[in-house]
């Protein structure tokens, strides 16, 4: 029976969340950024709770909160982050956290499962120094030089700063054992429209899409917007305006079903309204989970760049600032993931590809990586009314704690 699987305290679950919604508390979200007194607080929260599932905390030299246990056989780590964006929700991050703390709390006391639970909140996922600093660092792939270049986006304090205002300065950093986890486990929420769209309770992330990233220059002639005919312009903005309109008319014959793509900042230099702008920069983002359809779009975004430079009596210049490969995730904790919802979810479950970035898709460099998805209401996220039923969130750590004692029971 199924209630012989599971002790997972609904209420409990749900009061823990709850408790960290108080910490920074803005309308019904937070504001939490990284290295702010109410993101320590969640930590030293987090920390103070580990033991009652048997784990021992140490928040460490970047600001990842790890909770270790003296079990000898096969352990799983779980988690995700505690910080948020500025003014946003309360269960992006929170929610994995908590569920990792919960199956911890039911499986690592169990005399009768040999394998353990291991929890962590990797610091800054929401990229407010960075991107992925804490989990990155745990895998080896953050140097000093890193850290030294590291700034706040909001306010500009450099992370050293905030390492040594907040006490974290001179603490080694955390690095993961090889061989010591059979494997890393996320929950989040969905922050889309599918699973509420289709009535389903379960995600099963099958992939997290790579992001890939371009600063996109066109540089013409800045002169005087009155004297300037336009026969003689060479008008750097409206190559660039060109540029995104012929990007939206073309991409679609050349990507996947689930290919998205962004100008998420226009920069026109220099940027007055009786000047021609001799120069304007774009920063646009394409995601996807097939390499090969990235690169195609690549190859069609520097095609139109320079046709539309050459029109445009511009030079363009396509850069390539960011590179992500998608993160395949297990097969067995893909399965694994889809037995505990035929248990706990009534089997309404569906794979589907992550289109956010998650802490799991640097995990999985290292070690086997799975992720479940809940509903957002709304698909809202982000914003401080992001929301996921009660009820959901109850069923969704049922599912989630199970998935964890069958990988650990193995
Ligand atoms: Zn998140």
């Amino acid at each position: 029976m199924a209630d012989n699987h599971s002790k997972v305290d609904g209420a409990r679950v749900l009061a823990d969340l709850n408790a960290l919604r108080a910490i920074g508390a803005y309308k019904t979200g937070v504001h939490r950024p990284t290295f702010s007194e109410p993101h320590m607080r969640s930590l030293e929260w987090l920390a103070e709770r580990l033991p009652e599932a048997a784990l021992t905390a140490e928040i460490d030299g970047i600001g990842n909160v790890l909770g270790t246990s003296a079990k000898s056989r096969s352990k799983l780590l779980a988690g995700s982050h505690l910080e948020s964006q500025n003014f946003a929700g309360w269960l992006d991050g929170p929610l994995g956290v908590v569920y990792a703390l919960e199956a911890a709390r039911v499986i690592n006391p169990d005399s009768n499962i040999k394998g353990a639970v291991e929890v962590a909140a990797w610091c800054d996922e929401e990229g407010h120094f960075g991107h992925f600093l804490g989990s990155r660092s745990y895998v080896g792939d953050v140097t000093e030089a890193d850290i030294d270049e590291a700034r706040d986006r909001s306010s500009d304090r450099t992370m050293r700063q905030a390492l040594q205002d907040v006490g974290l300065v001179g603490r080694p950093r955390a690095r993961a054992e090889r061989g010591r986890h059979i494997g890393y486990i996320e929950a989040h929420i969905e922050q889309g429209l599918t699973l509420e769209g289709a009535g389903l309770k379960i995600g099963v992330v099958t992939s997290i899409v790579g992001i890939s990233q371009y600063r996109i220059v066109f540089a013409g002639e800045q002169n005087h917007a009155g004297t300037t005919r336009m026969k003689d312009r060479k008008d750097a903005g409206l190559a660039l305006a060109r540029l995104c309109v012929t990007i939206d008319d073309c991409f679609p014959a050349s990507c996947g079903p689930r290919t998205v793509w962004t100008t998420g900042r226009i920069t026109l230099d220099p940027g007055a309204p009786s000047i021609i702008p001799g120069r304007a920069e774009m920063l646009f983002q394409i995601r996807d989970d097939n390499p090969e359809t990235v690169d195609r779009l690549e190859k069609l975004l520097r095609d139109l760049a320079a046709e539309i430079g050459a029109k445009s009596r511009c030079s363009a210049e396509v850069m390539r600032i960011r590179a992500g490969a998608p993160a395949l995730m297990d097969a067995g904790f893909q399965k694994a993931i889809e037995d505990a919802s035929a248990t706990f979810a009534s089997g309404k479950s569906i794979r589907m590809p992550s289109g956010a970035g998650h802490d799991a898709q640097v995990l999985a460099k290292i070690m086997p990586a799975g992720m479940l998805f809940l509903p957002s209401i709304g698909g809202i996220s982000h914003h401080w009314s992001e929301n996921t039923a009660d009820a959901d969130i109850v069923t969704g750590a049922q599912v989630f704690v199970e998935t964890c004692r069958l990988c650990v029971s193995q």
